[in-house]
């Protein structure tokens, strides 16, 4: 009633007297985390030795196919066993499901009441922007061999010219056959790579904007130069290279139709910086939180809760197809999980809760105008939650509920977990989206959070090993706390 609330009032006065502006300061303003100051024992040397793992981790894993591949290896290691709808789950099992060798779902079916605990779900992308080759991609022209390209994701295409490149994917053979590619990653392999124009003949093109300067069209990877030995036959540079391609891959050019090969980054990941804090690579967007999605799923496999991780393909592009988040598979996959404690799928995906473990922008001081300073990630500020992603006054985001993002709150607090909040950047600067929305439309609360990122989308991206190293721990405790 009245009165209460006017002991309160007069309560709160009483304490800001006596109080020093010091302590009150303390007591009442936020003040911003750095997570090489959290107060726990060597969080500097655990992360750096945490990120080893993951960069093992991004060379092993640069397409979704790759990343599905390694993320098996790994759950196999840990117990899990493949599923297949139609089968009975058992409590107490670990499981996964290969969505068509491009995205993946991995669980672990705990002993509490399902209808009331929920599923704790983490959902990450593994597809990252590249170029992908078009179905009819190779020609000749001047004396090269070339393959056409069609890039994929949101890029700036003037970052990917001039740039070593890897060729990675698969072919299907007109028998049904399959055949992996991968050139570029071994020290001894070729590189590919997509010349720009000299300086010295770029006057024109130097005064165009930077999405003009470089064309999608003329995207076309440099594959080949020296001609087939016989001088009569026509496009002998074009049959040399294919003439190469059948020899290693068995191969012949109307293959290329069923075919799914990208140009990717040929750079390895690396550490950034004299003090090793940062890591270099392709495609941190998003096994950044891929890996530690994996990670912390082994660490709290065993836990009474029931878990499910999601490695999810063409988020770049929209989340479209069978293998994106809008898919049905994830309701089908939940629908097995509650069958096995015959328990109603509604009441389950209403009690379970999401993060939907993406990348968010990280300050860049040498682009300072496109942030909000008070509303910005911070490289070494921890795991960075976004409440609510879009752009132009919020469009395309779930918007996590107050009570959610307070939930979310008390359990990352509790676990001394280092994090911060954030939006992508100013109002009307731009946005993005994740796939929080596409699980929240199933009644399943959502919030995004993950690791900042400087140069997101370009060929090489950087992180900080501790907001990493935070990422996991943050999963950790989502997984197990209550
Ligand atoms: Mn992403
Ligand atoms: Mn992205």
């Amino acid at each position: 009633g009245g009165s209460g609330s006017a002991d309160r009032t007069a309560k709160g006065r009483r304490i800001i007297m006596e109080d020093s502006s010091k302590k009150l300061s303390e007591q009442l303003l936020f003040k911003a985390k750095n997570a090489y100051d959290d107060g726990a024992e060597g969080t500097a040397q655990k992360a750096r030795d945490y990120a080893e793992g993951y960069k093992a981790f991004l060379d092993a894993a640069k397409t979704e196919r790759e990343a599905v591949k390694r993320g098996i290896e790994m759950a196999e290691a840990e117990g899990f066993r493949p599923f297949r709808f139609g089968e009975k789950l058992e409590r107490g099992g670990k499981y996964y499901y290969n969505n068509c060798g491009k995205s993946l779902y991995l669980f672990s079916l705990g002993s509490e009441d399902i209808e009331r605990d929920g599923i704790r779900i983490t959902a990450a992308h593994v597809d990252s922007p590249r170029l992908d080759l078009k179905q009819h991609p190779l020609f000749e022209e001047g004396g090269f061999s070339y393959f056409k390209t069609h890039y994929y994701g949101g890029i700036k295409k003037y970052q990917w010219v001039t740039i070593p490149l890897a060729l990675h994917g698969v072919v299907v053979r007109a028998d049904g056959s399959t055949v992996d590619v991968c050139v570029g990653e071994d020290e001894s392999d070729p590189l590919f790579t997509i010349p720009d124009l000299l300086i010295h003949l770029a006057s024109e093109q130097m005064t165009q904007p930077m999405n003009k300067g470089i064309k999608g069209e003329n995207m076309n990877l440099l594959i080949g130069s020296e001609p087939f030995t016989d001088t009569e036959v026509s496009e002998r540079v074009k049959l040399e290279t294919m003439k190469l391609l059948s020899e290693r891959y068995g191969i012949t050019e109307e293959d290329f139709i069923s075919a799914e090969l990208s140009a990717v980054p040929a750079a390895k990941a690396r550490d950034i910086g004299f003090d090793r804090s940062m890591v270099g690579a392709y495609g941190h967007d998003d096994r950044v939180c891929a890996y530690p999605e994996l990670t912390a799923l082994f660490e709290c496999a065993d836990s009474r809760h029931t878990m499910l991780v999601i490695l999810a393909d063409k988020e770049e592009t929209g989340s479209d197809g069978v293998t994106g988040m809008q898919s049905d598979v994830l309701g089908d996959v939940i629908h097995a999980i509650s069958d096995a404690y015959g328990a109603s799928d509604a009441a389950v995906r209403a009690a379970s809760a999401c993060l939907s473990a993406d990348v968010s922008a990280a300050f860049d001081p040498m682009h300072a105008d496109v942030y909000d300073r008070r509303n910005a990630a911070v490289m070494g500020g921890g795991v960075v939650m976004n409440k609510y992603t879009g752009s132009r006054g919020k469009y395309g985001t779930s918007d996590a509920s107050a009570e959610f993002v307070g939930r979310i709150r008390r359990i990352l607090d509790g676990a001394g977990v280092v994090w911060q909040t954030a939006e992508l950047g100013k109002v009307d600067a731009g946005g993005g989206g994740t796939v929080a929305a596409y699980i929240a439309r199933h009644g399943i609360n959502t919030v995004d959070l993950g690791v900042p990122v400087l140069s997101m989308h370009a060929p090489y991206e950087t992180i900080s090993k501790v907001d990493l190293y935070m990422t996991h721990l943050a999963l950790c405790a989502f997984n197990s706390r209550d």
